[in-house]
């Protein structure tokens, strides 16, 4: 994996190009005193900053780009609940008897938590909940994906098994062996949803600094100390939303933290026939791959798929034609569509 040296310019991507407006945000250039800094303007940073200032805490978000800049503004929009890749015992299996039960009791709700922040602080950001299709990618993963949808049905989760018939006529391929609708899942404009919880933030009281690298943290006794190169944040607590994107900030942070590339591509808005015959229902969809694909449209009636990928700018064409391959494979009512964008970005494992 080549890791570029992330620039401060949000990526020329389908959602820079769509988004609702940035909210007004400036370098820091002063010294200011808060409860809590976060380091991190991205979903983890957003929602929690956006939590404590609700509960009247004084903070502070810094971000070295701006709101929406890493993995939360390039990501594929998708709103799906349960965890994506292991079942309730491999999660159990993982990371043990006590949290694994209780993160995957969690990603029950998770999805609901995303559309109730986006209907409680109005967030506009093209929210479509028609579900989130998981699928069997060959008829050798079949046994194992309908054991752990019981698995999921066991600890309470909606999921409805789909036949060939129905499943070719959702997704508009014939590519998967099987699959599976979780209803409670959909899909948003992640820059703007991004947005919003930035809007949402300073309303409830955070102040937000982009293009402001935090390039020291340290202790003074009883306060950390948050720095840039301009200017300088004291607080109670400090918390490191940094993921895909962290640096040497925080001794052994780093080594913590292997950064995965996802890459995607999106056609232009498809003609109405073939808009007709490509996930009409608006669901989203992906596979059980080891590298897996996701796929979706937008609201302009675009065609988007992502996958794994080795590098995040969109000079380098090798994964985004691999990628625009395996779209016309899956589905080849697409084989003399355009595409439109390609980006990437990073996420933290
Ligand atoms: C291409 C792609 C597709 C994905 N698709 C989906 C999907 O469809 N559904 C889904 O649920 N998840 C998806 N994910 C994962 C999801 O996007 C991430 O898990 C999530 O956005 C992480 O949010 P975050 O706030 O933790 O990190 P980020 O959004 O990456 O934010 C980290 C922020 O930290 C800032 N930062 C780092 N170091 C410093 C510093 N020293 N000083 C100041 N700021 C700093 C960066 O500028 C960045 O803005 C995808 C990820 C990628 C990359």
């Amino acid at each position: 994996v080549s890791l570029e040296h992330a620039k401060v310019d949000l990526p020329h991507s389908l959602w820079a190009a769509t988004a609702e407006p940035a909210v007004e945000s400036n370098p820091l250039k002063s010294q200011i005193d808060c409860d809590v800094a976060i380091v991190g303007c991205g979903f983890t940073g957003l929602r929690a900053g956006l939590a404590l200032a609700e509960a009247g805490q004084t903070v502070v978000l810094l971000d070295s780009g701006e709101p929406g800049w890493g993995a939360s503004g390039r990501n594929g929009g998708s709103v799906n609940p349960l965890l994506p890749f292991h079942s309730p015992e491999q999660a159990s299996r993982l990371i043990g008897p006590v949290f694994g039960p209780r993160l995957s009791r969690l990603s029950l709700t998770s999805a609901d938590e995303v559309f109730d922040l986006i209907d409680k602080f109005k967030i506009n950001c093209h929210p479509v909940r028609t579900g989130w299709i998981r699928t069997a990618h060959c008829r050798s993963a079949r046994r194992l994906f309908e054991a752990q949808c019981r698995q999921w049905i066991d600890i309470g989760a909606e999921i409805e098994i789909l036949e060939k018939p129905e499943l070719d006529s959702m997704l508009g391929s014939t590519a998967f062996a099987m699959g599976a609708i979780i209803p409670r899942g959909g899909n948003i404009q992640p820059l703007s949803f991004a947005r919003g919880l930035a809007q949402a933030a300073i309303k409830a009281g955070a102040q937000i600094y982009s293009q402001t690298r935090i390039v020291d943290l340290f202790r003074e006794k009883p306060e950390w100390v948050v720095k840039s190169s301009q200017g300088m944040v004291k607080a109670q607590k400090v918390i490191l939303g940094t993921n895909g994107y962290t640096d040497n900030l925080f001794p052994g942070l780093a080594q913590s933290v292997v950064p995965v590339i996802s890459v995607q591509v999106a056609t232009k808005p498809l003609a109405d026939d073939i808009s007709a015959a490509i996930l009409p229902g608006g669901q989203t969809f992906s596979d059980t791959r080891r590298t897996i694909f996701y796929g979706r449209r937008d609201h302009m009636g675009r065609f988007l798929l992502g996958s794994h990928g080795t590098t995040e700018t969109s000079d380098d064409h090798r994964d985004f034609d691999r990628i625009k391959k395996e779209a016309k494979r899956l589905f080849p009512q697409l084989s003399e569509t355009d595409w439109e964008f390609q980006w990437g970005g990073r996420a933290a494992v």
